[in-house]
């Protein structure tokens, strides 16, 4: 208990320490998230909250990311049909001789053209 207390205690202590810095100009807070590049939501994520300034700016995202135990095989697709679509689309995709992933991009085009089919 005592241990996750502390651990707590360091993580506060991080967070107030990286909230003053960019108070006062000591750290800046990019813009952009330094892994994928989004803007949404940055927020500043501690390899290690002994080095209270030592921060990676991440999105809110890929600050989960970081925080979950990576699995293997991971979909890195941000675009994810419901399974049993899928399913379909790869079939189609399987008898037009392209893979599942172009068809999928060629379809959003045309239906963003406004050609849904
Ligand atoms: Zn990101
Ligand atoms: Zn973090």
């Amino acid at each position: 208990m005592a241990s996750s207390y502390e651990k707590q205690r360091a993580k506060q202590r991080a967070q107030t320490a990286v909230a003053c810095a960019v108070e006062n100009g000591t750290l800046v807070r990019p813009s952009r998230c330094s892994r994928c590049g989004s803007t949404k939501d940055i927020q500043a994520h501690h390899p290690d909250y002994s080095k209270p300034l030592d921060v990676e700016w991440l999105c809110c995202k890929c600050h989960v990311g970081v925080h979950r135990p990576r699995r293997q095989g991971e979909i890195k697709m941000t675009f994810r049909p419901p399974l049993a679509l899928w399913r379909e689309t790869k079939i189609l995709a399987i008898n037009k001789g392209i893979s599942a992933e172009s068809l999928v991009i060629q379809a959003l085009t045309a239906y963003m053209k406004g050609e849904g089919r």
